[in-house]
């Protein structure tokens, strides 16, 4: 017999197969926000693209993100003819980040996909994504070939982003990778055991590690509706992607300071050897004033820098959940219990 190779992200099979269930349940986690004209149409695309996957159980996880407009009705309509859609309500707008984690926490599948409703990540790639899981990977990435669907200003500060993470931060992401990827249970049980409440989910998908592999597509624009992410957003998203996996930004301050010290101090002498040698001579105001500025602007960013850190300790330390469920519907989630005993609790309140 030939010993199986296992390889680190490559495009190689790896070994463990017998380890996937031949009949296997896919839990499709699904954020959404204001989303009532996508999520129909949504879940006709992936029925059609997985017809011929006789062996794979579908569960869909809809987390409603506080939606103002018809989303969840529309949700609890498609739950009612559907058994596979169950749909975790959460109490408010938690953000994406959050709804994902409530997602990944309610699914109950041997592989697990968080993908976007608009069908901008298209369920035609679920089937290679499971052949590779199949092969032994614990996590495929999907990885945008292009991003001509996206204007040129998000192209640019999306490319910047990934160097920036990728300079500064420990475990590198790879480029153009968003949360659309498939993931082992394994892998997202790991996930799980990360207690931040601040989750910058790519970040935090990349340092768990495990044996991973990418599968290439084009990015559609979107079925309907708008983008929830615009740019003041997206900065958020980025600072906390910062915040979270490097702490070059605190520590940069000391070089910073550093050398600023060492050249006033050359300056000084500069200062001290001219008075010397020429006698005192009438003093610059102007380069006081930018010294000045300088000095106190830089002082300024030095504690604005300090305060994002801090901010985010202080949110953490308060250790308040990362999300509140308000209520949720259908089968197959381990809370089904507890949710049919409150359904009676209040039915019997109310009889
Ligand atoms: N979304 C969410 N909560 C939010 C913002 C977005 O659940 O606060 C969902 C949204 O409904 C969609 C997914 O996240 O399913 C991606 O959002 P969008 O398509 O607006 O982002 P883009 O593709 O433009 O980056
Ligand atoms: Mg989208």
């Amino acid at each position: 017999m030939t010993r199986p190779t296992i390889v680190m992200g490559g495009s190689k099979l790896v070994v463990a197969q017998e380890l996937r269930p031949l009949r296997a349940k896919l839990s499709l986690v699904v954020p959404v926000l204001n989303e009532q004209d996508t999520v129909g149409k949504f879940i006709s695309a992936v029925q059609l693209a997985l017809s011929n996957e006789p062996n794979i159980d579908l569960e869909f996880i809809f987390v409603n993100d506080g939606s103002s407009d018809e989303t969840l009705a529309v949700l609890l309509e498609l739950q009612l003819k559907n058994p596979q859609v169950c749909v975790v309500d959460l109490s408010r707008n938690f953000g994406k980040e959050a709804a994902l984690t409530a997602g990944l926490d309610f699914s109950t599948g041997d592989a697990i996909v968080p993908i976007d409703v608009d069908l901008q990540d298209p369920p035609e790639l679920l089937s290679e994504m499971i052949a590779r899981w199949r092969g032994g990977f614990d996590v495929v990435l999907a990885q945008r070939s292009s991003r001509s669907s996206d204007s040129i200003l998000k192209r640019w500060s999306a490319l910047a982003f990934y160097r920036m993470h990728n300079l500064l931060s420990e475990p590198e992401i790879v480029e153009n990778v968003g949360d659309f990827r498939l993931m082992d249970r394994v892998v997202v049980d790991a996930l799980r055991r990360l207690p931040e409440s601040r989750r910058f989910m790519k970040g935090l998908f990349a340092w768990v590690g495990f044996r991973w592999t990418v599968v290439s597509y084009e990015r559609p624009a979107r079925s309907a509706g708008e983008s929830k992410f615009n740019g003041w957003r997206l900065w958020n998203l980025a600072l906390e992607d910062m915040t979270s996996f490097t702490t070059a930004p605190l520590r940069v301050w000391t070089y910073i300071g550093g050398l600023i010290a060492l050249s006033s101090m050359s300056y000084a002498t500069y200062l001290i050897i001219r008075v010397w040698v020429r006698g005192i001579d009438v003093p610059g105001y102007a380069s006081v004033f930018v010294a000045v500025a300088f000095l106190g602007g830089l002082q300024l960013l030095g504690i604005g820098v300090l305060g994002e850190y801090l901010g985010r300790t202080y949110i953490e330390s308060k250790g308040r959940p990362i999300y509140i469920a308000r209520r949720v519907y259908g089968r197959g989630h381990p809370l089904k219990e507890s949710i049919d005993d409150e359904t009676n609790i209040l039915k019997g309140l109310s009889a």
